[in-house]
């Protein structure tokens, strides 16, 4: 059977622009939720400057609240070498290094320009691959910038090369503001497959504009290998605006292990921990499939 693998980003792009703030520990639960429901693959947190992302200010505490990693990867989102720095003083050996490809988006986030800081990294995959962590490459707005508009698929996959003749083992095409459609995803996928062949691809799709689900299909289709969701669709970007939640995690494990691909995550147990994680928001969370219940209809999977 095929298989994907499902990032939950609850606990970090979901939190991360959430209104209510929720405490260390019940970040820990929430991991400790996802993992119970075999999540085997989670952002954990980001070590950036708590100035710009404030609810990610004790990613120490997150990291050295976590169960024994029995096979799980926590990845640490970052954007310097002073996060690189906290992220292994806390343990971290999974990170997820951020460049927007357009000019506007980059200057907002990291104050730079797209080239520079894929420079400014460089250095970083080095000592990643020294220190035996492993980089996955995110490139943000990789289908539409709410600043600029539409991005020349060209220089995404160019960012994507040099992502991979740095050494990185995974890119992640990001659709920050959910401004992708079905076929962009495929043609983007398709090419970075084709471009870059042996790298391991995965998409991080918001819902923004109802296409989110679509585009994983699309992705999964392409030849993705990792698909990035926030349980219960909760989340946003606090540099983009107006950007809605990721899918949501139990949506796309409905999805695909319906078609057949295996996810490895049990979807009566997502859906408790998405109806938990609403409560503790305080707040009703888009995904569907918590609301509708999952409903199987016992039909056998076609692989
Ligand atoms: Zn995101």
């Amino acid at each position: 059977m095929p298989s994907v693998t499902v990032v939950d980003v609850a606990a970090r792009d979901g939190l991360q622009n959430e209104k209510t703030h929720l405490d260390t520990q019940t970040k820990l639960e929430l991991i400790a939720r996802l993992e119970a429901a075999g999540v085997k693959s989670y952002e954990a947190s980001s070590f950036v400057h708590p100035r710009w992302v404030p609810r990610m200010a004790d990613a120490e505490a997150v990291f050295s609240g976590l169960p024994p990693s029995a096979g799980v990867t926590r990845w640490a989102l970052l954007v310097n070498d002073h996060g690189y720095a906290r992220a292994r003083a806390a343990g971290a050996d999974h990170v997820r290094l951020v460049v927007a490809a357009t000019e506007t988006m980059n200057q907002k986030n990291a104050n730079r320009s797209p080239a520079e800081t894929l420079e400014s990294y460089r250095p970083i995959v080095q000592a990643a691959k020294e220190d035996g962590v492993a980089v996955t490459g995110v490139i943000g707005v990789s289908f539409g910038c709410p600043f600029e508009g539409a991005v020349d698929p060209g220089r995404v996959l160019e960012l994507a090369e040099k992502l991979a003749e740095m050494g990185v083992g995974e890119i992640d095409f990001a659709d920050t503001v959910g401004m992708g459609v079905p076929s962009q995803v495929s043609r983007m996928v398709a090419s970075a497959g084709e471009r870059i062949p042996g790298m391991r691809l995965g998409v991080h799709l918001h819902n923004t504009r109802g296409t989110g689900l679509a585009n994983a299909f699309a992705a999964v289709e392409a030849g993705a290998e990792v698909v990035d969701a926030s349980l219960g669709g909760a989340g946003g970007c606090p540099f983009a605006p107006r950007a809605t939640g990721n899918i949501a995690t139990e949506d796309l494990v409905f999805m695909l292990e319906g078609m057949g691909v295996s996810t490895g995550i049990d979807l009566e147990r997502l859906i408790e921990a998405s109806m938990w994680f609403s409560k503790a928001l305080g707040r009703d969370l888009p995904g569907m499939v918590t609301k509708a219940g999952a409903c199987w209809t016992g039909a056998a999977p076609v692989a």
